[in-house]
């Protein structure tokens, strides 16, 4: 049989009820975001058929007429949009793109320097767990304690002690912008290269509502899937032509075979409604989505990390209320509202706890919501977190519930993939 439905049931209904839950919750993990349904079809089409093996015009397959076009407007499209000279859109994910830069740039045992965990890092800028922490002699620095800014004079003195090869700017958890001149400045002090990760605002930057990192970092790294709203996926930019041969190289042969031909022609899509002039109006939006929501979860009596946010997201401090991270995104899910629990700065409490959740406005703003939304939706939020604080992680059933109409109210005003 040619449907899903009819050809393997049990695939069929779990995909149904994912969509089912995207379109009755309201998502606040602040790397999802809603794609559209081009951009779907292009990644469910026949390209993940196709191997494509090399670069547009010096591929290892015949037959790549096609691949070639599609991967050639992703990568003229992403230039475009970021204003850079040089795109390898095959990366994967993110990690890959990042592994890719590492691969090029560096040997193992080399030293690197970038964000750590605890301060709102990403794994892959070498935290012990991940390989860039296990194959590279990873230094990490920290925000400071008193306003949760990243502390120059740490990155400086440990930049000046460890002479890295490498230094890293970007998070996964910073809801600030990052000075990417100070980077540099830092970088060129003791001759490292700067990379900047900015999976997280990509799609601010494209919108040009986010300062850019091109002029200050040799190489940048994104995933396609955060602000920026494509498909799953990564991707390496830079405007310096012999780290652009090195990146080639290392994404195909070094570290991937075949590029993932349907997910490329998605990130063309999606780069391309990037650059249509609306992409700008939500970006804008999704600022001021995610500063609302912050202010009133701070009204109701909760921290923000750093004060507030320059961007899509914000890192909500619980402990004013009393409260764990675990305890608040479990909660919260079972009134239709998804979150993560995370650590803040300096937490006391272990990762499965934590003291914190992260909240974003991308897939929110995407469905409609504006600020009207987002403080009711803030509302929400603080409502189960106050029944948490009444009647305890067990005891919070009829919030739940009584939230979760709420929910189910608001997102049916502005439903997502329809027929
Ligand atoms: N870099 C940053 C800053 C991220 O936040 C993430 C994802 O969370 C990644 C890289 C990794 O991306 P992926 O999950 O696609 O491997």
């Amino acid at each position: 049989t040619e449907r899903l439905a009819e050809a393997d049931a049990k695939v069929a209904e779990a995909i149904k009820a994912e969509l089912e839950r995207q379109q009755s919750q309201i998502e606040l993990i602040a790397s999802e975001n809603i794609v559209s349904k081009a951009v779907l079809e292009a990644q469910g089409s026949v390209l993940t058929n196709k191997y494509a093996e090399g670069y547009p015009g010096r591929r290892y397959y015949q037959g790549c007429a096609p691949s070639d076009a599609i991967e050639t407007l992703a990568i003229e499209r992403a230039k475009q949009l970021f204003g850079c000279g040089f795109a390898n859109v095959q990366p994967h994910s993110g990690a890959q793109a990042n592994g890719a830069v590492m691969m090029a740039l560096l040997k193992p045992g080399d030293t690197i320097l970038g964000m750590s965990l605890a301060a709102g890092g990403h794994l892959t800028h070498g935290a012990p767990p991940a390989q860039s922490g296990k194959w590279f002699d990873a230094v990490q620095y920290g925000v400071r304690q008193d306003d949760h800014l990243v502390d120059f004079d740490e990155v400086e003195r440990l930049a000046k002690e460890h002479r890295p090869k490498l230094i890293i700017a970007g998070g996964s958890a910073y809801p600030r912008h990052l000075d990417f001149g100070r980077f540099r400045a830092i970088a060129d002090e003791v001759g490292a290269i700067l990379m900047v990760d900015m999976a997280h605002f990509a799609g601010l930057v494209a919108a040009g509502e986010h300062p850019t990192p091109f002029g200050h970092a040799h190489v940048v790294t994104t995933t396609t899937h955060k602000t920026l709203r494509g498909p799953r996926g990564g991707m390496v930019l830079t405007d310096d032509e012999a780290i652009a041969k090195k990146i080639n190289s290392a994404v195909f042969p070094g570290l991937q075979g075949g590029p993932l031909m349907h997910v490329i022609a998605a990130k063309a899509v999606a780069f391309g409604e990037a650059l249509e002039p609306g992409f700008k109006t939500y970006a804008k939006a999704v600022i001021a989505n995610a500063q609302t929501l912050a202010m009133r979860l701070k009204e109701r009596g909760a921290d923000l990390v750093a004060g507030g946010t320059d961007t899509h997201l914000a890192l909500v401090d619980l402990r004013p209320l009393g409260l764990t991270g675990k305890d608040a995104d479990t909660s919260l899910e079972h009134a239709g509202i998804t979150c993560n629990k995370n650590g803040v700065p300096f937490d006391p409490l272990p990762p499965m706890q934590t003291s914190g959740i992260r909240v974003g406005s991308p897939a929110g703003t995407t469905r409609g919501f504006g600020e009207a939304e987002f403080r009711d939706i803030a509302d929400m939020v603080a409502d189960v977190l106050e029944g948490l604080q009444a009647n305890g992680a067990d005891g919070n059933g009829r919030v739940e519930a009584a939230v979760n109409d709420r929910v189910r109210a608001l997102c049916a005003r502005f439903p997502i993939y329809q027929r």
